[in-house]
């Protein structure tokens, strides 16, 4: 139900207020208008009755006038009216006026005589007064004709008592109807506002507003708000996974790291033993220490607050430091590692954090292709963009696994036997995207991979994410 502080009602209530208001505007005008022309065909009957009735008058004298007065009445040519002439002396020679009006005190009407034009007496009947036109000769006789405004009364009563009967009902109407309208027009302000309660109650994110696809602004308003509810679910779920998995990993060297300590503590009470045990212990702590710092690197990348020391990087350069860097590696692995990249690409990146990158990529090329295989690093330029990729003729990756490899901590199914943290590959992407570029993998299992690098020639600072720090 509406209350009355609410838009809705108060929507209603300037219709109808609006509504009522032109409406009895648009009544009154009609109404006055109505009046002045029976008001003005009444005073034209008056008159051209006087012109006849005098020039009869003049021409026979009061015969003359009897005679016309009675072929009207007869004829009934004309409604009721009053003849009536006057002497100086004010003693009525001719009178003559409708058989129901003769209880009228008439000797009003030498008031009347004083002006010219139309004069209305009050008060002839209940509810009528004459209209009265005089003209005095210059003999001093007042010659007098009126009409009673009964009739024009009538017709103005009647015409209220009509509008009346309009007016009421399409009072009633304007306000269901208002309310109506205004009702189902902030259904999806309504609607809207009950998912919202739903969610804040229930905690559930799941609730989505019902759409009608109508168009509608409002409805425009609601498609919105299911779509940032969507993102927020995926990115709430992306968060809680992410957390499971920092969870879960976290365990794993955890417990080891606790288990090297229980054996020490409850084993041979010798130095060497102890020494083993600690440099155990190291070892975990810095998987550990790695493994956070690295999930806090990418959060750094992703809110933005990584400071990016940006200059022209010359790419080949990375690309073969690259290659020296894994070539052992790769020879002890027997894959073929090489670079095919002219001299002249430059980007503008951190050149720290571009080499990180391509090292994660070509660590993983390597790691992830049997003996016999090939990796090759390249880059071209396309428009404004310089693209990097690392292909290699590798396991390649499963489809069902293409879209979660950026996902913090995953690791694919055949690579949970190689060294690694899961997070490589989402590391790339943060400090890519803070950059202002995009990643892309092409990948066929048992064909090999291609990660491509797409980079601005030089990131725009309107980026949303990275807080670009000046070169030094
Ligand atoms: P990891 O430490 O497991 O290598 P990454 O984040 O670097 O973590 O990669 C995530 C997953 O993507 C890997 O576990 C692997 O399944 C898959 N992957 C990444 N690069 C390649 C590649 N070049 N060839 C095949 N699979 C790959």
């Amino acid at each position: 139900m509406t209350s009355p502080s609410t838009t809705g009602f108060r929507l209603a209530a300037w219709y109808t207020g609006l509504f009522l208001v032109s409406t009895i505007g648009l009544i009154g005008l009609c109404y006055a208008l109505l009046a002045s022309s029976l008001q003005q065909r009444d005073q034209e009957i008056i008159a051209s009755s006087m012109s006849r009735y005098l020039s009869e008058y003049r021409r026979s004298g009061l015969e003359g006038l009897d005679r016309v007065i009675a072929s009207d009445a007869q004829a009934s040519q004309h409604e009721r009216l009053l003849v009536r002439v006057v002497d100086r002396g004010a003693a009525a020679l001719f009178v003559s006026m409708p058989a129901d009006w003769r209880g009228i005190d008439i000797t009003t009407l030498d008031r009347a005589g004083e002006e010219t034009g139309f004069v209305v007496i009050e008060g002839i009947g209940s509810d009528a007064s004459l209209e009265v036109q005089s003209v005095r000769f210059r003999d001093g006789t007042l010659f007098q004709v009126g009409k009673s405004t009964e009739n024009r009364r009538e017709i103005l009563r009647r015409f209220r008592t009509i509008v009346g009967w309009i007016v009421i009902p399409a009072l009633v109407v304007a306000l269901i109807g208002g309310s109506f309208l205004t009702s189902r027009a902030l259904r999806p302000v309504r609607e809207l506002t009950e998912t919202v309660q739903e969610i804040v109650r229930t905690g559930r994110l799941a609730t989505r507003v019902p759409v009608r696809q109508s168009g509608d602004p409002l409805d425009e308003l609601s498609s919105l708000f299911n779509g940032m509810l969507d993102r927020i679910e995926s990115l709430m779920g992306a968060m809680r996974g992410s957390l499971d998995n920092v969870a879960h990993d976290l365990r794993t060297p955890m417990t080891r790291l606790r288990n090297v300590a229980e054996a020490a503590l409850q084993g041979p009470d010798d130095r060497e033993s102890y020494r083993e045990a600690l440099a155990d212990c190291l070892e975990e702590s810095e998987r550990v220490v790695a493994m956070l710092s690295t999930l806090m690197d990418i959060s750094e990348a992703e809110t933005g607050s990584m400071q990016l020391a940006l200059e022209s990087v010359p790419v080949r350069a990375i690309l073969d430091e690259a290659r020296e860097m894994y070539a052992d590696l790769a020879e002890e692995k027997q894959v073929k590692l090489s670079v095919d990249a002219p001299v002249d690409v430059t980007v503008t990146a951190d050149p720290n954090r571009l080499r990180q990158v391509i090292f994660n990529l070509v660590d993983n090329a390597v790691k992830y292709t049997n003996a016999g295989g090939e990796v090759v690093l390249t880059v071209t330029t396309e428009g404004d963009a310089v693209l990097i990729r690392v292909r290699d003729t590798g396991i390649g990756i499963p489809a069902h696994e293409v879209s979660r490899i950026w996902d913090r901590l995953y690791r694919g199914d055949k690579s949970r036997s190689e060294r690694g943290l899961g997070l490589g590959l989402s590391l790339v992407k943060a400090i890519i995207q803070a950059h202002g570029g995009t990643v892309e993998v092409q990948s066929a299992p048992g064909e090999g991979t291609t990660i491509e690098l797409r980079l601005p020639v030089a990131p725009s600072t309107g980026h949303s994410a990275p807080h670009l720090a000046p070169s030094t």
